[in-house]
């Protein structure tokens, strides 16, 4: 099915634009109730980003953590008091690292370790090489040429040129901007490498490229025991995180989530299984549909696929097309490209769904898996990556390592809720203990006072 084939009548956007498309009906037959959405307009609250929330202050966590975890986050700020840091990354919007951004530098910032966060800039040459780096980082077929190399220096240059590094800390986030580590020796700074993707059996000539950027840093800190490598430098582990209190992750009415599912044509009586992702390859797209097909054989349900382009993904187009193409003309699987700043919508889809999966086949850690277990969703997820700290076999989720194994496990969970009911509570409990916001800002404030040498001062007795 072409991409013309589903547009919604009338819509002209560009590829970049939101689309929504079901498998759809052929287009001559007629729009009415019960009207598929494929014929109906996009709601006008996805064309357009929302005004954006509040952030939250740090006492709005009281009534999730406690009022001991708050004190403890003050105490260590308190000797870090004035130390100002830069987190520096390749993308504002879209993708797991913005997401994170967008909470820990205005929550460090209240403890008063002023945090500052710059995106580096690049043509789309840059992006396509750094996506290219990506993959090949995960593990994909590459071959590392002189031209990728340069391309990636020249934009590491530019923006070295552009930027100023006056902190005491600068946190470079993955690796497009790791060269930036080349200005070091003339700041002050500690500079700490967080890398987010799966290092465990990267691409060997691209990492021998990186490796003497990556040596340069003061520490490197992975999200996951497997992804550390041989460095003589310090590593550390920290989880990524989500924000129980952000558009995408606090309570809803359910108000709102019927309406979110009447506008997207999503049949609440019935299930819904969903995953929500960027398009991409490594995310399975196609894998999830074939599993649905075959789980379909035997249950009833819906497949939600919910996702986008992130700024940085010059793939996502051609990948949500093969995912249009696996879907045919089934009228039960509903492909929502959405743009970056649906966040309420995509809560409203993931509360509303009766399984979620995320059927990665690389992944560096999975965020929406953390995000569907804190709303205490069945979670189907692929073994990897970070996603085993996540969904413990048959506790907290269940993991599979391929299609037949989704389909049986999407079979199984709709056919056995309480089973379902109970894996989903014990994966909320999981993230509230280990992955929520504010363990991770806990985690910096402990790194920064180490690389400071300071020392919390001792309690008074
Ligand atoms: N996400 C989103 N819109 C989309 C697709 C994903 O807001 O269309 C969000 C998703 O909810 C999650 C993050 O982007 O918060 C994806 O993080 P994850 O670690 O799962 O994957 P990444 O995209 O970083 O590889």
């Amino acid at each position: 099915m072409s991409s013309e084939s589903n547009r919604i009548p009338g819509d002209d956007h560009s590829s970049n634009s939101p689309t929504m498309t079901t498998a759809a009906p052929p287009p001559s037959k007629p729009a009415g109730p019960p009207a598929r959405p494929s014929s109906r307009r996009l709601p006008s609250s996805v064309l357009t980003p929302p005004v954006p929330p509040p952030t939250p202050h740090l006492d709005d966590y009281r009534s999730i953590i406690g009022t001991a975890q708050i004190d403890a986050l003050r105490f260590l700020a308190a000797d870090l008091k004035g130390k100002t840091v830069k987190m520096v990354n390749s993308t504002a919007v879209g993708g797991g690292v913005a997401e994170m951004l967008n909470r820990l530098v205005p929550l460090l910032s209240e403890l008063e370790v002023p945090t500052h966060w710059e995106v580096i800039t690049g043509g789309n040459d840059f992006f396509e090489v750094t996506k290219a780096f990506h993959n090949a980082l995960h593990g994909a077929q590459y071959e590392l040429t002189k031209h990728a190399q340069e391309i990636f220096l020249m934009y590491n240059e530019q923006n070295l040129q552009r930027m100023q590094f006056a902190e005491e800390v600068v946190v470079i986030h993955d690796p497009q901007p790791a060269a930036l580590v080349r200005t070091k020796e003339k700041t002050s700074a500690k500079w700490i490498w967080r890398c987010h993707i799966d290092l465990s059996s990267p691409n060997a000539a691209l990492w021998e490229f990186l490796r003497p950027f990556i040596e340069e840093y003061d520490a490197a800190i992975f999200s996951s025991q497997s992804f550390a490598r041989q460095l003589p430098i310090p590593q550390y582990l920290f989880y990524p995180c989500i924000d129980p209190l952000s558009e995408k992750n606090k309570e809803l009415d359910d108000s709102f989530i019927q309406k979110v599912c009447d506008d997207f044509g999503i049949d609440r009586s019935r299930p819904i299984v969903t995953q929500v992702s960027r398009f991409d390859r490594l995310k399975d797209p196609v894998g999830v549909v074939e599993a649905y097909k075959l789980a379909k054989k035997y249950v009833d349900c819906q497949l939600v696929l919910a996702g986008g382009g992130a700024t940085d993904d010059p793939e996502g187009a051609v990948v949500l097309q093969e995912v249009k193409e696996a879907a045919g003309n089934d009228p039960d699987i509903i492909v929502l490209d959405l743009p970056p700043w649906c966040a309420l919508e995509i809560n409203a889809i993931q509360r509303a769904s009766t399984l979620v999966i995320q059927k990665s086949l690389r992944e560096g850690f999975g965020l929406t898996v953390t995000e569907a277990l804190w709303k205490g969703k069945p979670t189907i997820a692929g073994a990897v990556g970070g996603i085993p700290n996540q969904v413990i076999h048959k506790l907290t989720g269940v993991l599979v390592h391929s299609v037949e194994g989704c389909a049986f496990q999407i079979r199984y969970l709709l056919t056995h809720p309480e089973f379902a009911r109970r894996i989903g509570t014990s994966g909320r409990e999981h993230v509230k203990e280990n992955f929520l916001i504010t363990t991770n800002v806990k985690r910096w404030l402990l790194l920064f006072g180490i690389l400071a040498g300071s020392k919390p001062a001792p309690i008074a007795a």
